[in-house]
């Protein structure tokens, strides 16, 4: 698939940048971040080889979280950074070095444009994709500490309601690994809502092998932080989207306001 100047260049004149940010100047403690927000594929690896119906499937992106970010990042003054290009393409919250960063099979999906590829067309993907969304994760967060803001970062997912056949009786998850702080109190505030059945890292844990984002951002820069996942059927539409993005809001609010009191923030 094209020669090694098309292998260079991934990205082509006039495709959009991979990170997108919303509010950059917000002065909420909380930092947003969206791995799996969209699911665009450079132009010169075609469809990489998936059908369509398989790629507005959560395998490429993460279903509806797009428009929950972006309302929740308004709601609550917050900056979000996130990342525009399809997780099939290279997937922003797994070690580069991993067999899932760029998947050859995604569920029970194959991805023949994955196959085969040779190192310069996994670091093409790694240097234009993955790394200016982490580089900007990283210069935002250097920002705020020079500027004594502080720092909460929340990595936001979404879910799929059947796995490989099994649903899932979550409606939400907290996703955590080292931080002890962040996650409990969120807990504590899903548990609060009569309605909800919360995940305790469910549908799955955090970890270094798994994820990227929270523990590289997160936990070796000593920041509090915790992943959130909603399910994806509880989101799919724009209703759906803002009913979660205000009720995130109110719940991240009255956090907020616990850590003031605490004199953790
Ligand atoms: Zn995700």
């Amino acid at each position: 698939m094209g020669d090694s100047d098309d292998i260079s260049q991934l990205l082509g004149r006039g495709e959009v940048p991979p990170v997108h940010e919303h509010n950059a100047s917000g002065g909420s403690p909380f930092l947003l971040t969206c791995d799996h927000y969209g699911r665009l594929i450079p132009r010169v690896l075609g469809d990489l080889g998936v059908s369509e119906s398989e790629l507005t499937r959560h395998i490429a992106w993460d279903i509806g979280i797009a428009g929950v970010a972006e309302t929740l990042s308004k709601l609550l003054d917050a900056h979000l950074v996130a990342q525009r290009y399809s997780r099939l393409v290279i997937d922003c919250n797994r070690p580069p070095h991993v067999t899932s960063s760029i998947p050859v099979l995604s569920e029970a999906t194959t991805i023949p444009g994955n196959e085969g590829l040779s190192r310069e067309a996994r670091a093409a993907r790694r240097a234009q994709i993955f790394e200016p969304y982490h580089r900007r994760i990283d210069e935002v967060i250097d920002r705020r500490i020079a500027a004594g803001q502080p720092t909460v970062l929340v990595s936001l997912h979404s879910f799929t309601p059947v796995y490989a056949g099994i649903a899932r009786p979550w409606h939400v998850g907290t996703l955590y690994h080292r931080d002890q702080k962040l996650p409990p109190l969120l807990l504590k505030s899903f548990g609060a809502e009569a309605d909800l059945v919360a995940g305790d890292n469910e549908p799955y844990a955090v970890s270094d092998e798994t994820d990227y984002t929270i523990p590289v951002h997160g936990e070796a820069r000593g920041l509090m932080n915790s992943g959130i996942e909603i399910r994806q059927d509880l989101i799919g539409e724009s209703s759906g989207q803002q009913q979660w993005a205000e009720r995130l809001a109110r719940i991240f609010g009255e956090i907020e306001t616990a850590l003031r009191a605490e004199r953790m923030i």
